[in-house]
């Protein structure tokens, strides 16, 4: 299986050098030839890991497959305490596919878990002996998981940094008191935006790159434009369909919906790639938050980035230019040269618009839908009173578009992305109750409320010990990447 970029087909590399590189040299991100069609019912008989070395090997063709059984088999064993692609009832025919039972209890885990087992691989195929310098730029749940998969991983050292003031307390103290030798975090004075402007400068800075290149030192990215970050978010669609299966919910071939909370388009587009794989995915529903770009999108084929950007109780959906978008807009134009003007009017005027005939494509698999703030909270109340089922502001967001379009005899999976006592305060202010400032505290009110129990991973941060406190300017970035000490 080659890659090639949607902006330049002639741009063809292995799935090695795609998960090296990350992004193809002219600024387009790199696609499957073709999509490879797997024997779906089969596959459905896997456990998790067997199943997720399945899907990796149509994909991943220049890697021992011996390599991605081992591999799957250790990313997602005992890390996932035995709850991999978890299908949790909700009620009637609407469930919940929970997948924050990982070490930082948000989805995230799935790709970054396993990415830097493919990049130290992918690195050994293509005989290559560079170091590797990640640079993070997160509004949260990003960092955490990137620090998480990447500690102490050889021959790579990644620097995280977020907006102080920008994270919950939980996710800043998941950041700072993160173990290994090889990673650093840092706040950056201002919003998320100044922190990604600063990163995405360092990126553009070939005189950084000549530096850092001199002593064998190479800048990636671990931001889900990487295919090594999309392809294991294939695998847990084939996971909640199978349980339906076996549960006797569905016979195979039934079409089952998924509705999932998106920020970059990349945990949706992941179900895309299931569905053209031959597994029977119905609709995939587009699910944001009040920053409803993609809502807009879907409905009228015009994508219009300048806007207002509202900061929200669901953090991670708070994204004004969903960069995996451009995947799916390869693969229903077919044409290259189509998708390098798209987007380079995006980047011109901040907006582009679409031919019918493409959003007509788009469409027929496509839903989508928005929830306001209220609407969030409003949400979670009425999951837990109504189905005693507990879910976070993004899942919430998601439950309820899928309400909306919901099919009758048809059932939906709605993706649940983070454990809901990662955002305590809001999910204890959605049920009714005072919200204390603290995030501990509001994490054992929420534990008395619900006679649920916070994640050990979450709970046992208090009173952990930090070891990152710098505080730096956005300028700093680079300093702190010719600084690193790989
Ligand atoms: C990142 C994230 C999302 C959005 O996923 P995309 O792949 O960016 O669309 C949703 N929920 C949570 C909790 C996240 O961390």
């Amino acid at each position: 299986m080659q890659f090639f970029s949607t902006r330049d087909a002639a741009r063809q590399v292995s799935a090695s050098q795609a998960i090296v590189q990350g992004l193809s040299d002219e600024g387009g991100l790199f696609v499957p030839q073709s999509f490879p069609q797997v024997d779906v019912q089969a596959v459905c008989q896997l456990e998790y890991p067997a199943m997720a070395a399945a899907v990796l090997r149509e994909y991943l063709t220049d890697y021992d497959p011996a390599f991605l059984a081992r591999a799957a088999a250790e990313t997602y064993g005992a890390a996932f305490a035995g709850k991999a692609g978890f299908l949790a009832p909700v009620e009637g025919d609407t469930w919940a596919l929970e997948l924050w039972h990982g070490p930082t209890c948000a989805f995230k885990d799935y790709a970054l878990q396993l990415m830097p087992k493919l990049l130290v691989e992918a690195k050994r195929n293509l005989g290559r002996t560079e170091k590797t310098l990640i640079l993070v730029a997160t509004s949260g749940d990003t960092g955490k998981a990137a620090l998480d998969g990447y500690h102490d991983v050889p021959g790579v050292e990644i620097a995280v940094f977020y907006p102080t003031g920008g994270t919950s307390e939980i996710q800043r103290l998941q950041m700072a008191t993160q173990q290994g030798d090889n990673v650093a975090v840092y706040a950056v004075r201002g919003n998320f935006d100044d922190a990604q402007t600063g990163v995405k400068r360092v990126f553009a800075d070939k005189q950084i790159a000549e530096q850092l290149a001199g002593r064998n030192i190479r800048l990636s990215s671990a931001n889900s434009i990487n295919w090594g970050r999309l392809v294991p978010q294939i695998v847990y669609y084939f996971a909640a369909y199978a349980q339906l299966l076996k549960a006797g919910k569905v016979a195979m071939g039934d079409p089952v919906d998924f509705c999932v909370p998106t920020g970059n388009f990349g945990d949706i587009l992941a179900g895309y790639y299931a569905k053209r794989m031959g597994l029977p995915v119905g609709r995939l529903v587009c699910a944001s938050n009040k920053n409803n770009v993609l809502t807009d999108f879907l409905n009228t084929g015009v994508y219009t980035a300048r806007r207002a950007f509202f900061k929200t109780s669901s953090p991670s959906m708070d994204i004004l230019v969903s960069s995996n978008l451009e995947r799916l807009l390869y693969h229903v134009t077919g044409s290259d040269t189509e998708v390098a003007a798209l987007m380079a009017r995006l980047s011109q005027t901040g907006s582009y618009t679409v031919r019918p005939e493409t959003l007509a494509a788009i469409q027929e698999t496509f839903s989508c839908g928005y929830a306001e703030e209220d609407q969030v909270a409003g949400e979670i109340r009425a999951r837990w009173q109504q189905d005693g089922y507990l879910c976070d502001t993004h899942t919430a967001v998601a439950f309820h578009v899928a309400r909306q379009n919901k099919r009758a005899g048809v059932p939906m999976v709605v993706l649940s992305t983070a454990s809901p006592f990662k955002f305590p305060r809001s999910v204890l202010a959605a049920l009714g109750q005072r919200a204390p400032e603290n995030d501990f505290e509001a994490m054992g009110l929420l534990e008395q409320a619900t006679g649920r129990t916070a994640p050990a991973s979450l709970a046992g941060l208090r009173g952990k010990a930090e070891r990152f406190d710098a505080v730096i300017d956005p300028e700093q970035i680079a300093a702190v990447a010719l600084g690193c000490q790989i």
